[in-house]
Formats: C-alpha cells, sequence, structure tokens
C-alpha cells in the first residue's frame, strides 16, 4: 500500500513516521499536531484524514473511491469528516443548526486551503456544545473510517475539554481524532497525555521559497520575509504583501520607544499614526498590526538568539537590537514581553484601533518591565 503524504523535506522524519504507523495499521486514534501558525499543520490533518477514509487498495488517498469521490472543498461537506467549530466574539453558536453552519464554514477553507493562517477568528473559542454534537454523531454505528478535526484545540476551555476527555480515552473503534494547535503550552495536560504528539519544525528558506513562487507570489526579499514568518509557508504567504516592510519598521521603532525615559516621542507618533489612519482604511491598517505583531514576536525571538550566542535572523536590524538597553537582559524578561504581546495579538481582531493597542502594550512593557526585572532577581536571590 502507498500512503501519499505530500510534506516538504525539513518534515520527512515526520512523514516516516506516520507511514510506518500506516503500514503497520497501528496508527493511533488520537493525535495532536503541534507547530507554528501557518507551517502546515491544517494541511497535514487534511491529509491524514483522507488518507484515514480512502479504502483505496494500492494507494490511499486514492482519489476514486467513493470516500474520497464524496469530498465538495467548496461547501464544506464531506460525509466521513466532522469538524469543531470556534465561536468569535460575533457569532452566536446557541443553535445547533447554528453550530453546524458555522462546522461547515469552517470546513470550507480547510479543505480549499490549509495554509491560510488568516481563516479562523484570533479570539474564537469552541463551545462544549460543538464538542456534544461531534460526540453524538460518533455514537451513531458506521462500519466506515470516520475523522474528527479539532483546529485550535488549545480555544478548549476546562468544559469542552472534559466533555471529549473520555472519548479520547477511549476512541470508537474506526474513529480518528487529529487536533491541531500552535500554543502546546496552552493546552489541558489531559488532553495532550491522550494524543500522540506529531511537531511539525519549521520550513528551510529554499521551501518557504518554492511555496511562495508555487503561488505565484514574488520570492524578493525571501531570507527578510522568511525570517519574520518564523520560517512558516503560511505566514509567510500572509505576510508577502507591501505592508512588510512598513510593519517591520514600526516594529523596531516600538521596541526602541519602549527603551525611552520620555513618551513625547511615542506620543507623537500616534498623532501621525491617527493621520495616516484616516487615508489608509481601517483593513489595510489592521493587515500592517498583524504583521508588526508578528514582526515584534521574531524581533523579540532574535532578543533570545543574541543572548544565547546565535545568530539573529532580522540581521538588518542587529545594531538596532543590540543597542537596546534591555537587550542583555535574561530571557525571563523577553519570555514576558512575549506573552504581553500574544495577549495584544489576541485583542487586535476586535479592536477598532489597532494603534491604541500598541500603545498600551508598549506603555506596559515599559512600565512593568522593571518591575518584572526585579521580581525575578529577587526569587532568584532568595532561592
Ligand atoms: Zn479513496
Amino acid at each position: 500500500m502507498e500512503y501519499r503524504l505530500d510534506l516538504p523535506a525539513s518534515q520527512e522524519r515526520v512523514a516516516e513516521r506516520l507511514k510506518a504507523a500506516l503500514e503497520s495499521n497501528s496508527f493511533p486514534q488520537a493525535v495532536l499536531i503541534t507547530g507554528s501558525a501557518g507551517v502546515g499543520k491544517r494541511a497535514l490533518a487534511m491529509q491524514l484524514a483522507r488518507i484515514l477514509s480512502c479504502t483505496g487498495e494500492k494507494a490511499r488517498p486514492c482519489g476514486e473511491c467513493p470516500y474520497c469521490r464524496a469530498v465538495r472543498p467548496e461547501k464544506g461537506e464531506s460525509p466521513w469528516l466532522w469538524v469543531v467549530p470556534l465561536e468569535g466574539s460575533s457569532d452566536k453558536l446557541e443553535k445547533e443548526e447554528d453550530r453546524r453552519e458555522q462546522a461547515k464554514k469552517t470546513l470550507v477553507p480547510i479543505m480549499s486551503d490549509p495554509w491560510d493562517v488568516g481563516a479562523f477568528p484570533e479570539t474564537g473559542t469552541i463551545r462544549v456544545e460543538s464538542i456534544r454534537d461531534v460526540l453524538r454523531e460518533l455514537g451513531r454505528r458506521d462500519p466506515h473510517p470516520r475523522v474528527v478535526l479539532i483546529p485550535e484545540a488549545d480555544r478548549m476551555a476546562a468544559a469542552p475539554a472534559n466533555a471529549l476527555l473520555k472519548t479520547l480515552e477511549e476512541v470508537p473503534e474506526n474513529c480518528h481524532f487529529v487536533l491541531t494547535t500552535a500554543h502546546r503550552a496552552d493546552m489541558l495536560p489531559t488532553i495532550l497525555s491522550r494524543c500522540a504528539k506529531i511537531h511539525l519544525p519549521e520550513a528551510t528558506v529554499g521551501e518557504v521559497g518554492a511555496f511562495l513562487e508555487k503561488r505565484g507570489i514574488s520570492t524578493e526579499n525571501l531570507d527578510q520575509l522568511w525570517a519574520l514568518a518564523g520560517g512558516s509557508p503560511g505566514k509567510a504567504v500572509f505576510m508577502a504583501g507591501e505592508t512588510v516592510a512598513e510593519a517591520r519598521a514600526l516594529a523596531m521603532d516600538l521596541l526602541e520607544w519602549t527603551a525611552k525615559e520620555s513618551s513625547l516621542e511615542l506620543l507623537s507618533w500616534w498623532a501621525e499614526s491617527a493621520g495616516r489612519k484616516k487615508s489608509a482604511g481601517a483593513s489595510v491598517l489592521r493587515e500592517t498590526a498583524r504583521h508588526a505583531a508578528s514582526a515584534l514576536s521574531s524581533l523579540l525571538d532574535d532578543l533570545m538568539r543574541l543572548n544565547a550566542g546565535l545568530p539573529v535572523r532580522n540581521s538588518a536590524f542587529e545594531s538596532r537590537l543590540r543597542a537596546l538597553p534591555f537587550a542583555g537582559e535574561g530571557d525571563d524578561v523577553l519570555v514576558w514581553m512575549h506573552k504581553e504581546l500574544l495577549k495584544t495579538a489576541r485583542h487586535m481582531d476586535n479592536s477598532v484601533d489597532p494603534e491604541k493597542v500598541f500603545l498600551a502594550l508598549v506603555l506596559k512593557w515599559r512600565n512593568e518591565r522593571p518591575r518584572i526585572d526585579l521580581s525575578l532577581v529577587s526569587e532568584k536571590g532568595g532561592a
């Protein structure tokens, strides 16, 4: 039997492991795919779902059996595949029919372009009812293999996670759960311990370049784009627009303002960008803000790399990074700054005013960082 898994060379070890499990008929019934946003988790989940449900005799997915042919990506329909939808802040999924609709809406981008990192609301959560819907479906006997996808599985609070737990412990025959998350640390340990883990490493510069070329996207500044996207092909596509350069410059400026004593410059930037906002339009601004958030994350990573004596990825900014007064501070402070940044990124979707959100972040970084630092120093001193 040939299992058709299409993964880049940097993920070959993952592919080998998965194929070995499929060949020996011991593929785990609950798997969790981890890795950064846009690195290919949903793309792999979809490939696995197709393989697991295919009845082809020589190769899977065969594209010819009734199960392969029943997939309708444009409608989000597939008789053997369920997805647990996210509920965004403007959605109301109290009724089962609304949840069904939302599940279809969730499947369309997963089936048609699983690499789209902007497909789901950044603040969405998973309702306990959505988990129960899927478990009810699985309760019906069916001789054919069925697959449940749970993208962004870290968005399950305690109630939905607990509803899922018992089933994960003893997954019904012929059923498979495929969970994905970019935030493994946010997952409940009880869920983690019941899933086989598959981690997707970042793609190489060449792989991201080939991925962009396939989509007809220019690979000019590929090294910078790769650094900014943290080796994630999906993020690189998302960031390839013209706003990238502006966003990177903005991110570096924000880091420098974090280190300044006076708020005056920050306020003049704020006034200037408020003027720019009127001309740019909200969607362009939001895109720049998202890119700036990714750029900040990449720059903070570089500060950690400097601490560890590793080469930085945003080499154009190396001297400015080294000049930051907190460049030499410990990783604890940088980890805290990163956490605050993640919180900010999650607010961005709902905010009408992305700059205001950044302004709040920079002020928080500037005002609370010294205290974080001190408290850690005293903790360490006491231990
Ligand atoms: Zn098939």
